[in-house]
């Protein structure tokens, strides 16, 4: 397939944008980022029942891409299982695409994804927010010259507070407790200068959920490093991201999913979280856009899918959505 001509020829103007799936991400994070980022205009949007104020409202992405003329590109924001369809029929009409995580349903899809963008001559920014958080590139450049001994990860929050009545996170392809839990994998395999796999994992299924609830893994670096990595979406109180890296010359802790970075007991960094992270997406998705390049990286989701073939399953007490 002969890759498409460029977009646009004028590079000064904002690129014209398109949110698909309008939900808590969306309304709280890539509206207001798009908002205050003068290098886009939000143009449309397609949710299948929500519409967004001052901008043109399509029930499906196939309406919208027929009607919306001059479109550079698509947003996609919906659950995993919807962004396979989303992103290949965006790519197949010419626009650059910029996907929230967990990038799909499955790993061929991603893959799939990336070949159909590279041949297009389009770009493809399938996004990890975490690692945009502030105190990951402090602590990868940290860590390049220390030698690692050992990590911990504990990624535990309250599911009915942070995804209230989300029916997609429990069926199948919505990934449970990994919807999170993969943020910290994806700044694990950001941050560490060694590649890690999955040597074990424990999964817990509520008795009448598809997808699991809290998961343990055993992860383990090509150079002999253990990695514990513990998720769970039954916490109360207080919620824990956080990442404890044990180095030869001392810990390092990268807490509150990212923001926050204490190196040998002294606090370097305390951001404001999510709320820093996006702003930051769209910047990389502009220059990825102006450059002509796409960003795929699905190791995080790699580990996922490992954790789901060599996990042992275990059926827990039944979870009310
Ligand atoms: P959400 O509140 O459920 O919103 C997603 C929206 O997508 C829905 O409201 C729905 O709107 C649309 N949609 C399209 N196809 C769907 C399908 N098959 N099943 C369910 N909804 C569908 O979810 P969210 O929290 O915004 O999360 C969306 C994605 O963002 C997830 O991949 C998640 O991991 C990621 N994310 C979420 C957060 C967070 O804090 N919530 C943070 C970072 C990343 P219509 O019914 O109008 O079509």
């Amino acid at each position: 397939m002969a890759a498409q001509p460029p977009l646009r020829l004028d590079s000064s103007m904002p690129l014209r944008i398109a949110l698909v799936g309008i939900g808590k991400i969306a309304r709280d994070q890539h509206i207001p980022a798009l908002a205050a980022d003068p290098r886009f205009e939000l143009v449309a949007c397609a949710s299948r029942n929500a519409t967004v104020d001052g901008v043109r409202n399509f029930p499906d992405l196939e309406t919208l891409l027929a009607q919306v003329p001059g479109l550079d590109c698509i947003s996609i924001c919906t659950p995993p299982q919807a962004h396979f369809e989303a992103a290949l029929a965006a790519l197949r009409a010419g626009k650059h695409v910029m996907l929230e995580k967990p990038p799909a349903a499955t790993t061929r899809q991603i893959s799939l994804l990336a070949d159909e963008a590279a041949a297009r001559g389009r770009t493809l920014f399938q996004t990890w927010h975490s690692r945009f958080a502030a105190g990951v590139d402090a602590t990868r450049d940290w860590l390049r010259a220390r030698q690692l001994v050992r990590g911990r990860i504990v990624w535990k929050e309250d599911v009915h507070f942070w995804h209230p009545g989300q029916r997609w996170i429990w069926e199948p392809g919505g990934f449970g407790v990994f919807d999170p839990g993969i943020n910290a994998l994806s700044i694990l395999t950001d941050i560490l200068p060694s590649e890690v796999n999955v040597e074990r994992a424990v999964l817990e299924f509520p008795a009448n959920q598809q997808a699991p609830i809290a998961a343990q893994l055993q992860l383990r670096t090509v150079d002999g490093v253990n990695i514990q990595a513990d998720f769970d979406f039954r916490q109360k109180g207080e919620q824990s991201w956080d990442i404890e890296l044990e180095t030869t010359s001392g810990p390092l802790k990268l807490s509150r999913g990212g923001a926050g970075l204490e190196i040998e007991g002294r606090t370097i960094m305390l951001d404001e979280g999510l709320a820093g992270e996006y702003p930051r997406l769209y910047a990389r998705f502009a220059a990825l856009c102006g450059a002509g390049s796409s960003e795929v990286d699905w190791r995080p989701f790699q580990l996922v899918a490992d954790a789901f073939l060599v996990g042992e399953r275990r059926t827990v007490a039944a979870h009310q959505i």
